[in-house]
């Protein structure tokens, strides 16, 4: 049984073969069943940790199987969520995005909560976020960067500086180093080329860069020299709505964009804002399958919140329990995708109680903890958000690490590429 602790590596790749499987766990009651092959796993601790009093979902930590997901769909669920997981189609992912019934959406988060845990193990994968430029020549309607925003003071982090707060970033652990920030070509390609080799020939991380649009030889130069993934929201699948609200843009060029980066070899992430104005459910159900027909390795999705000075000044902001289950969706449809618990999310859901480790039960695997110095970030203003921590203190990583294990849940210590 010992090798059995855990069917993952820490790259998450599935190491426990079927035959290996315990059969009693797919063929009874799986929540007692493991709690009962679990209960050796967990250190003694309160009783209220206990594998026996958790509830069914986190029961059945680290035994977790195929078999389980294959029965879930045989038998326990119903046949909508069993059609979302295999086949999906726009009718029903419609369906979901829009039931009122209580019993369908609790089943509807639970099922995509064990699906994280069958397909990416109990880990949760930090990627330590440096925002590090809120200068940028765009005027998206919805962003607080945009460059007719005169209110707000610009910042550049200085290139040695960024090299700097990922290594030391890395040596807290993170394993992940994303760069963001608005679309500001005063850092040049060999800047980025510098930032990227100087922080790789000192530390073991991979590298994220969310830097807006580039040509596609920029995208090339960019791959050969280290970058290891591009994170690019599509933002929403509905062109003349995305023309509408990012003037001189194409979205054409954006899909390209992901697929060329794909094809580049990239580990390639996008996403959609939820509650954009003029955004219908069916065009959400949309992007849903557009994620799923680009097979993305990332998809990060968050309500949209209005920002006072931008065009949108005013306008109402998204739904947060639409923006979960989309989560949920997401994570049904695309089985093993990293899908983070978005900041914004975060932002809007923060005066609930359970709000920070909730997601994860709802498909998340993915956290992006600031790692941008405090002075820069409320500068970073791309929507209104007072949530400011330091990620790479002692404390916010201990405190980090300690709330997930309560729930089971384990910080990765892998570089976190999705299994393709
Ligand atoms: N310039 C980079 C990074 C943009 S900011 C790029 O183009 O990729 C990162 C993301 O923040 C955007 O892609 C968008 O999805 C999100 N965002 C911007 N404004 C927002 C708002 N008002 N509410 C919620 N999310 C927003």
């Amino acid at each position: 049984m010992g090798k059995k602790m855990s069917i993952y590596d820490e790259d998450n790749t599935v190491r426990t073969s079927k035959s290996e499987v315990n059969l009693e766990v797919a063929s009874g009651d799986i929540s007692n069943a493991n709690a009962k092959n679990c209960a050796q796993f967990f250190p003694p601790g309160p009783q209220s940790l206990r594998p026996t009093e958790l509830p069914a979902g986190h029961a059945i930590e680290k035994c977790t199987s195929r078999l389980i997901v294959s029965k879930l769909v045989n038998k326990r669920i119903s046949k909508k969520l069993k059609d979302l997981y295999l086949k999906p189609t726009k009718e029903n992912i419609l369906f979901f995005l829009t039931t009122e019934d209580k019993g369908i959406i609790k089943e509807l988060y639970s099922f995509a909560g064990k699906v994280r845990e069958e397909h990416t193990g109990n880990f949760v994968h930090l990627r330590g976020l440096i925002e590090f430029s809120n200068y940028c020549f765009r005027s998206c309607h919805y962003c607080g960067l945009n460059k007719e925003n005169k209110k707000v003071p610009r910042f550049r982090i200085p290139k040695e500086t960024i090299v700097e707060i990922a290594i030391e970033a890395a040596n807290n652990g993170y394993k992940t180093i994303v760069l963001q920030s608005g679309e500001d070509t005063f850092y040049s390609i060999e800047d980025y080329i510098y930032i990227i080799k100087s922080i790789k020939s000192k530390v073991d991380v991979a590298i994220t860069l969310a830097i807006g649009e580039k040509t596609f030889e920029e995208y090339k130069i960019l791959k050969e020299n280290g970058a290891d993934r591009y994170l690019l929201k599509h933002e929403t699948s509905n062109a003349d709505l995305y023309h509408k609200l990012n003037p001189g843009m194409s979205h054409k060029y954006r899909i390209d964009s992901l697929k060329e980066l794909k094809r580049l070899g990239f580990q390639v992430g996008s996403g959609i804002m939820i509650g954009l104005p003029g955004q219908t459910v069916e065009s959400i159900a949309d992007d849903i399958l557009l994620f799923k027909e680009l097979d993305l390795d990332m998809i990060g999705c968050g309500p949209f919140i209005s920002h006072e000075e931008t065009p949108l000044a005013g306008s109402p902001s998204g739904n947060p329990e639409l923006a979960f289950r989309v989560l949920a969706i997401n994570r049904i449809i695309t089985k093993n995708t990293n899908l983070p618990f978005t900041t914004a999310l975060s932002v809007l859901t923060k005066e609930q109680k359970t709000s920070f480790t909730d997601p994860f039960f709802k498909g998340a695997n993915v956290l992006m903890p600031k790692l941008t110095p405090l002075k820069y970030q409320k500068l970073y203003d791309i929507y209104p958000n007072d949530n400011r921590y330091d990620g790479n203190s002692k404390e916010f990583i201990k405190d980090m690490n300690k709330t997930l294990s309560v729930k089971g849940l384990k910080t990765s210590t892998s570089l976190g590429n999705r299994n393709r």
